[in-house]
């Protein structure tokens, strides 16, 4: 079996890197915050002090960080995956991050014959946990093949899209309609609380039909009941919604509506909870409608 090196126990990387223990793998762990790393080693994994360790430990290595400078500091800055790289050793970067600077790094890697995957994941942190990420998968055929057994144990979706950057391009279309979807959820709940309805009754109805989405069912209930805890960081929002429209000008496509979205993500941020799960949208759209949608 291969040795699996996992980078990035956060919200979505923990649980993921379980599933791989689970199902036999052994695990070599690195997280930048060292104590984030502890239950995982509680549970069997290995843990290592950089990147670059892990990667001499590994035949697969996983990056599951924040953004693109992160993934470029993990694989090529000191200490990063590269320096412990080999012929034949594979990185699956599973972050989200710009097709762009996916494919920058892929290159590199090259150069030292590692092959690189990118392979971003929707579905959120019960997608993760449960093992049923969607994954869309970028990179050389061949490899995306050998590591087909690694995504089947995350996810229950897995589509190869092409060559290096098109999971990353995939991701950002899908992100495109997520924002603009927790948009929808906020709007129609603002407008039941207005009308007088009950709306867990109207999430029970609505998510029966055409207006039900993984957004509807997963977050309109938190909405309603005030929990923000995040499953997916409004930060991180932002900058899917950054990188789609940045990549939506340079191909001079108008996003009128992503953009829109981008203005009220960035209002819920300015009032410092970029930390808070994607659902405090509701709170900016409150304070626009005066009106609360708590029961
Ligand atoms: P998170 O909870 O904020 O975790 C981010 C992880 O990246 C942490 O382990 C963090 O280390 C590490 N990290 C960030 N910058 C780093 C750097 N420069 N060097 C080393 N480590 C670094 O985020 P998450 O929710 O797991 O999301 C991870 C990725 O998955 C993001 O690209 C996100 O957009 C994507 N994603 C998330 C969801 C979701 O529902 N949460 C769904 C689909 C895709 P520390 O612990 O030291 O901060």
């Amino acid at each position: 079996m291969k040795r699996i090196g996992f980078i990035g126990l956060g919200l979505m990387g923990k649980p993921m890197a379980l599933n791989l223990m689970k199902a036999g793998y052994k695990l070599c762990v690195y997280n930048r915050t060292r104590s984030k790393m502890e239950d995982l080693v509680a549970e069997g994994a290995i843990p290592t002090s950089s990147p670059k360790e892990v990667t001499e430990k590994s035949d697969i290595i996983i990056t599951m960080v924040s953004d693109s400078p992160d993934v470029q500091e993990v694989v090529l800055g000191p200490l990063g995956v590269i320096e412990g790289c080999k012929k034949g050793k594979i990185l699956i970067d599973m972050s989200t991050i710009s097709p762009k600077t996916s494919k920058s790094i892929s290159k590199k890697l090259m150069e030292k014959e590692v092959q690189m995957l990118d392979a971003p994941v929707s579905g959120g942190t019960i997608g993760a946990r449960e093992g049923r990420l969607t994954i869309m998968v970028g990179g050389l055929k061949e490899t995306f093949e050998k590591c087909l057994p690694i995504f089947k144990i995350l996810g229950t979706r897995v589509v190869y899209m092409g060559g290096s950057g098109m999971g990353q391009a995939t991701k950002l279309c899908n992100q495109v309609i997520c924002a603009i979807n927790i948009q929808s959820v906020c709007e129609g709940l603002l407008l039941g609380k207005k009308l007088n309805l009950n709306l867990e009754k109207l999430l029970e109805v609505v998510t029966g039909g055409a207006a039900n989405s993984w957004m509807l069912t997963n977050l309109g209930p938190k909405m309603i009941i005030r929990n923000f805890q995040p499953g997916f960081k409004i930060s991180h929002q932002i900058k899917d919604v950054r990188l789609a429209l940045s990549t939506g000008a340079e191909l001079e496509l108008p996003l009128p509506c992503t953009a829109l979205v981008q203005q009220f993500l960035r209002s819920v941020e300015a009032e410092n909870m970029g930390d808070k799960g994607t659902q405090a949208l509701i709170i900016t759209m409150e304070k626009l409608a005066q009106t609360q949608i708590l029961e």
